[in-house]
């Protein structure tokens, strides 16, 4: 079995869990910057992020939150199934962008630095004073 087909099999394997009770949802600091979530039922929004673990298609609403993710990993602590959320939004995602042998549904990054960049970044550990002079 490729990796590929691996992680496909095993987030569907997860998405049997999900109850798509949308708490994950609810507690992501992200939801701000994801275009149509605050007027969108977080159930819903959970609902196609399950979908595209099984294979199905997602609402574009739970695209742009799958988009949004910045792994902060505050759904975890969140889901009553204990699953490992943001696990499945990193598989979300790499479905999402066609990395698992399916047709890209959101934008591809194409700067393959921005990664190391972003790390380097946050391993500056800013105080919160220079964040706030900064950011
Ligand atoms: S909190 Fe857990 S069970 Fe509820 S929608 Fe999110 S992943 Fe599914």
């Amino acid at each position: 079995m490729s990796l590929a087909a691996r992680i496909a099999t095993e987030g569907a394997r997860m998405a049997e869990a999900c109850t798509a009770c949308g708490a994950c949802v609810q507690a992501c600091p992200m939801t701000s910057f994801a275009t149509g979530i605050a007027e969108a039922d977080p159930t819903e929004v959970a609902a196609g992020m399950r979908a595209l673990l099984r294979g199905a298609e997602a609402s574009r609403v739970s695209l742009a939150w799958i988009g949004a993710c910045t792994r902060s990993a505050a759904c975890n602590s969140a889901c009553p199934e204990k699953l490992d959320v943001a696990l499945m939004m990193r598989f979300a995602s790499m479905r999402a962008r066609g990395a698992l042998d399916g047709v890209p549904l959101l934008p591809v990054k194409t700067d393959s630095g921005w990664s190391a960049r972003v790390k380097g970044f946050a391993r500056l550990g800013l105080t919160e004073q220079e964040q706030a002079e900064w950011l």
